[in-house]
């Protein structure tokens, strides 16, 4: 790997990187993915040393079309069918039987696998171009802030990525909602960027388990910390009328009320609009763990549509001292 990434602008030069068995950050329109061959193991390890993830934790294949679905799932039933048709390309995984193609390696050696259509045009030539699905987890450090941008993934990953394809800013803003489909119906493993209320009035009822959010290793991408900033972040109902700290930060949707009390604020959306408030949310976070602040303060957001998603996140970012992931 090079000491100083290169920023490419060929889709060309990306597709060859990722068929020689190399990584690629590559734009999507949830946040930027660490692409590698999903079909080469040896590639695949590196997704999970360059990130320090745990190999418990199952990475999402990418493909560009739906005709690629047999080469990555041994089922494709109805159900399937009526979401990718509506969803796809779009931030919906599906979680499905693999085919024994996919290395153990990509589904942490689980007999499914989660796949998806990106809805970014340079990325979907890539893997035309690459012809090879490419697994992406998100391009960060395990357990870190998303990145969003190019300069995200460069300034976190920049030094073990072979290169950068720079898409600009992700539209959507935060990860996919994933579900699982098998006998038992359709579950929601992680919601995200698809609210629930659209795929539940196209399918009907999905089932929920308790919790999304748990310690537990068997659930991975379940797991409590996540995404998190490395400055201590407390999740509040409301603006507290009086703080205590001259270097907090606060994160909020649109109410500023008492904002004079923080040292930096981030809004998220003027107009409360949820789905422009997913869009800023990573960068927002970011630029709030760059200030230099004793404690980011998070409004919660309203529980409907991207809002569920959006709380579900900041709960993973919510931790009082030194991240334990860093
Ligand atoms: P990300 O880190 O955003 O790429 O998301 C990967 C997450 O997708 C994992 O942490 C899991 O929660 C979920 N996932 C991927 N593949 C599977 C699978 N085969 N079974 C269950 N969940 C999966
Ligand atoms: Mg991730």
């Amino acid at each position: 790997m090079s000491e100083s990434t290169n920023f490419i602008v060929t889709i060309e030069r990306a597709a060859e990187i990722l068929r020689q068995g190399g990584l690629v950050a590559l734009p999507t329109e949830t946040v930027y993915g660490l692409g590698a061959n999903a079909l080469d193991p040896i590639a695949v390890a590196r997704i999970f040393a360059a990130k320090e993830r745990p190999f418990f934790d199952p990475l999402i294949v990418h493909v560009p079309d739906i005709d690629w679905m047999p080469r990555i799932v041994s089922e494709f039933p109805p159900v399937a069918v009526q979401l990718a048709e509506r969803f796809w390309p779009g931030p919906l995984t599906l979680v499905l039987p693999k085919v024994t193609a996919i290395p153990d390696l990509v589904t942490s050696g689980l007999p499914n696998v989660g796949v998806r259509i990106p809805d970014h045009d340079l990325t979907r030539q890539v893997l035309r171009l690459a012809n090879v699905p490419v697994a992406a987890p998100s391009a960060n450090p395990f357990g870190r802030l998303s990145p969003t941008t190019a300069e995200h993934v460069h300034r976190q990953l920049g030094h073990r990525v072979d290169a950068i394809l720079d898409g600009g800013p992700c539209r959507v803003g935060i990860e996919s909602t994933i579900l699982q489909i098998n006998e038992d119906g359709v579950t929601l493993l992680r919601p995200g960027g698809i609210a629930l209320e659209e795929i539940e009035a196209l399918i009907g009822n999905v089932n929920h388990p308790v919790s999304t959010v748990s310690e537990s290793p068997i659930a991975p991408g379940m797991l409590a910390s996540h995404y998190a900033p490395r400055t201590p972040l407390t999740i509040v109902n409301e603006i507290p009328s009086t703080v205590d700290s001259t270097r907090l930060g606060l994160l909020a949707l649109c109410h500023v009320g008492l904002s004079h009390q923080f040292a930096q604020v981030e809004v998220l959306s003027p107009t409360g609009d949820l789905v422009t408030a997913a869009a800023n949310f990573f960068q927002a976070l970011h630029r709030l763990d760059a200030a230099g602040l004793d404690e980011i303060i998070a409004v919660r957001f309203p529980e409907t549509g991207l809002g569920k998603a959006l709380n579900d996140r900041l709960q993973r970012a919510e931790h009082r001292g030194v991240h334990r992931h860093s």
